[in-house]
């Protein structure tokens, strides 16, 4: 149990030096079961915040009141977080305020399913009070304790519930999943940033195809932002192999392709993306369709761009729509690629022409810019001066 856990050992050696106990916790200790490639490790510990924060050099104070404190050490994180409960949930969102215990069953039981509340010791002993190994052998999604008690403390539960079946890839049992479909609506009461999170690590999962009909057969959707009366659409998802999708520009733009959306940067802001990823996907959108309506040309490839065009390419082929030719290495084959490749800039374009500026510099512009890219002229200072008077231009 070496490996990503190694250097997590220390942080343990010393919690226990100072006479606390320690174990790891969560998804570290439900991914090395599984053998799956291990993220952050939690760590769960007696000691309080204040505590930790004395015994290790280099702490950061991510949520002291929350008891989580993150280590830093040998140039990697890791969060400590101290043994507690959760209570007096307030409007199904996170507690109001939160109890350390003394206990790590205490702790393990707050937690959201039986395949999370496992704890492991330093030399690799398990700690399952919940019968979560055998959940994980079974691939089962459970929750710990009453399903329809622990959504009502916490929605968001029922959105890590689905985005585990795509991820793991689990299946729900069944008393989980008509409590989901019982609480959907509490769904409201989550910030849309913590449900975009989640449905973007659905997005990515190896088994979103089983996924998105469960966010429609227990009316999930209908909670989501734009989803809403989208059951139909979203249960076609499931017949594209997302897996090859890995940014999330293209994941948004295959929602989005598929949505066929009228308002397309309502809809992409309703989730609270970034702005750079709503641009970058409306402007996907733009050239897919362009590409699908008119076919590709030169100026489409170049207005478009280089990540545009990767994008692109990809998307058509997860919806196996076949293209005769690669549309970025027509892309790469482009003369140029922007307005600054160009060998002359608006400065010439006065001193030669002996003018003053105006709309009629961009414009010339433009046009030596189209005739590089349909290889009338060679993309040389000279050739272009040579070209625009011999041929006068402007
Ligand atoms: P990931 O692989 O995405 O990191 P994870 O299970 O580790 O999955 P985290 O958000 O890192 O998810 O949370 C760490 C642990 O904290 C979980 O395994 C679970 O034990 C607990 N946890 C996280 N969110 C909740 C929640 N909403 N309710 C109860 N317990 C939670
Ligand atoms: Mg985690």
């Amino acid at each position: 149990m070496d490996g990503p856990f190694g250097k997590a050992k220390a942080i343990l050696t010393t919690l226990h030096n100072h006479g606390y106990e320690a174990y790891f916790v969560g998804g570290s200790v439900r991914d090395y079961l599984l053998n799956r490639p291990i993220g952050d490790i939690d760590i769960a510990t007696s000691a309080l915040p204040e505590q930790i924060m004395n015994i290790f050099p280099k702490t950061i104070d991510v949520g002291v009141i929350h008891g989580t404190v993150v280590v830093l050490h040998k140039d990697e994180q890791f969060e400590v977080t101290t043994f507690r409960t959760e209570e007096g949930y307030e409007d199904y969102r996170r507690p109001s305020h939160v109890e350390f215990v003394k206990s790590l069953h205490e702790d393990l039981k707050r937690r959201d399913f039986t395949m999370n509340a496992i704890a492991m010791t330093i030399d690799g002993d398990i700690i399952d009070p919940f019968g979560g190994k055998k959940a994980i052998e079974e691939k089962r999604i459970q929750t710990v304790g009453d399903p329809n008690e622990r959504f009502h403390e916490d929605a968001l539960r029922m959105m890590r519930a689905v985005r585990f079946v795509s991820q793991l890839p689990f299946l729900l049992c069944q008393e989980t999943q008509s409590a989901i479909t019982n609480n959907a609506p509490l769904l409201k009461k989550i910030s849309v940033e913590r449900i975009t999170i989640e449905f973007e690590k659905l997005l990515s999962g190896p088994n979103c195809h089983v996924a998105f009909p469960i966010l429609a057969e227990t009316n999930l959707l209908q909670y989501m932002p734009g989803l809403e009366n989208e059951k139909k659409n979203v249960k076609c998802f499931s017949a594209y192999k997302w897996n090859e999708l890995k940014d999330r520009a293209e994941y948004w733009t295959l929602v989005s392709y598929l949505l066929k959306k009228d308002d397309l940067k309502t809809f992409l802001r309703q989730w609270k993306l970034p702005n750079k990823i709503i641009e970058q996907v409306v402007k996907n959108i733009g050239c897919l369709e362009n590409v699908l309506n008119n076919g590709w040309n030169k100026q489409l490839l170049y207005d478009c761009g280089e990540s545009c065009i990767k994008h692109v390419e990809k998307i058509l082929g997860v919806l196996g729509i076949k293209q005769e030719i690669s549309l970025y290495e027509e892309y790469c084959k482009l003369p140029i690629k922007h307005r600054s490749d160009l060998k002359i800039t608006g400065a010439d374009l006065l001193q030669w022409y002996k003018q003053s500026p105006g709309k009629w510099v961009s414009q010339l512009l433009e046009k030596v810019e189209n005739s590089i890219l349909e290889n009338k002229v060679e993309n040389n200072k000279e050739k272009i001066k040579e070209w625009l008077l011999s041929c006068n231009q402007k």
